[in-house]
């Protein structure tokens, strides 16, 4: 379709929009891959292509439909191998671009995805996020996932992978995740990337901030200006605007032991220093033997992230439990996924809406 029967019609703000992000500054030159570590620890690695396969540094591609790797079949130098057409299955899971295999010290495998940022973003977005979420929600999500595995990349060091595919990084689900909607979402804002002073920034996220996002320098110490806290109606929408989790105490003495906590009995729980935003810093517990003070998030991730869903709680003793009354999902830093739902379904744009979590950043695109 000819750009100018494109823009007619076009709402003027959308235009200028258009225009904009046109003349976005630019950043890097070249495409940009990324490497994700999508299996570890594995004994066995199966892949399949209906297409036959291509290995790296052969001209000439391999007619097999499946190859199976162990440590013993793979030798110091990592193997790399892509589909001939179409997606390559790991272990039964397709992704795009090579999969490459490594043999580590302790003699099991890691499995690598090196692909192209944008290919690996269609696999992200719909994994975390519903895809019948608000387009512009998308867009941000888009964005402030491209410049999270950017950052990851760029401080990887000489780790053999720059992100991890799990909630502990961002959830990549290869193909799995790949929506018609999200999928446009990466393509409508193909190279953006939120950056503060030109450099890309630590573009954390959550899920649900229970109302206001919580100041880095609190949680981590990471003091920067555009983490600091804002403002938040998610709990209008959220679906985890409230919740309450009930822990028996046994299994709160266990998890406490994991963290190194020895003791047989708690007499009185309460909470120590709470941010300013109402996130609990640490948690304090009395037992026969004395009084420790535990941080709440080593608590939380003992106990289960999905488990205890945020650390923004009440917390009392009741009937030989732990009772957490809490708000929100996730360590509130940065854009908070279900207020950017929120904002969208006010009309707002993917920009205004990153500029509201990432207060004092700009758009650039990297090329
Ligand atoms: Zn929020």
């Amino acid at each position: 379709m000819p750009l100018r029967k494109q823009l007619t019609g076009m709402p003027a703000k959308n235009f200028f929009l258009l225009i904009g992000l046109l003349f976005l500054p630019a950043i890097a030159r070249g495409s940009e891959n990324i490497r994700v570590a999508i299996f570890d620890n594995q004994k066995t690695v199966t892949l399949r292509s209906s297409s036959g396969f291509i290995k790296a540094g052969q001209s000439v591609g391999c007619k097999e439909k499946q190859l199976i790797f162990s440590a013993a079949s793979v030798g110091s130098q990592p193997v790399r191998f892509k589909s001939a057409v179409g997606f390559i299955r790991v272990n039964g899971k397709g992704y795009r671009g090579w999969v490459e295999i490594r043999k580590k010290s302790n003699g099991r495998l890691l499995v690598i995805n090196d692909l192209d940022i944008e290919d690996y973003l269609q696999g992200v977005i719909g994994a975390e996020i519903p895809p019948e979420w608000k387009f512009e929600a998308l867009k941000a999500q888009a964005v402030a996932s491209r410049t999270y595995a950017l950052y990851q990349k760029r401080t990887a060091g000489n780790r053999p992978y720059h992100i991890l595919a799990t909630v502990d990084s961002q959830v990549y689900a290869g193909s799995r995740g790949e929506h018609p909607k999200t999928v446009r979402a990466v393509r409508e804002t193909r190279g953006v990337v939120i950056v503060y002073h030109g450099e890309v920034i630590p573009a954390f996220y959550h899920s649900s901030c229970g109302g206001h996002t919580e100041n880095a320098a609190e949680l981590w110490g990471i003091d920067e200006p555009y983490l600091k806290g804002v403002d938040c109606d998610c709990q209008k929408i959220s679906k985890y605007g409230v919740w309450e989790k009930r822990v028996p105490l046994p299994v709160l003495i266990s998890a406490l032991r994991k963290l190194g906590y020895r003791l047989h009995d708690v007499l009185e729980i309460g909470l120590g220093n709470i941010t300013p935003s109402g996130h609990v810093k640490d948690i304090i517990l009395r037992h026969s033997g004395g009084e420790i003070t535990v941080p709440a998030e080593n608590l939380r991730a003992a106990l289960g992230n999905t488990e205890i869903p945020s650390v923004f709680f009440e917390l009392e003793l009741s009937g030989g439990e732990a009772v957490f009354s809490g708000r929100g999902r996730g360590h509130g830093v940065g854009l908070c996924q279900w207020g950017a739902q929120e904002m969208a379904l006010r009309g707002f744009s993917y920009q205004a809406i990153l500029s509201h979590y990432y207060p004092g950043t700009s758009l650039a695109r990297i090329k």
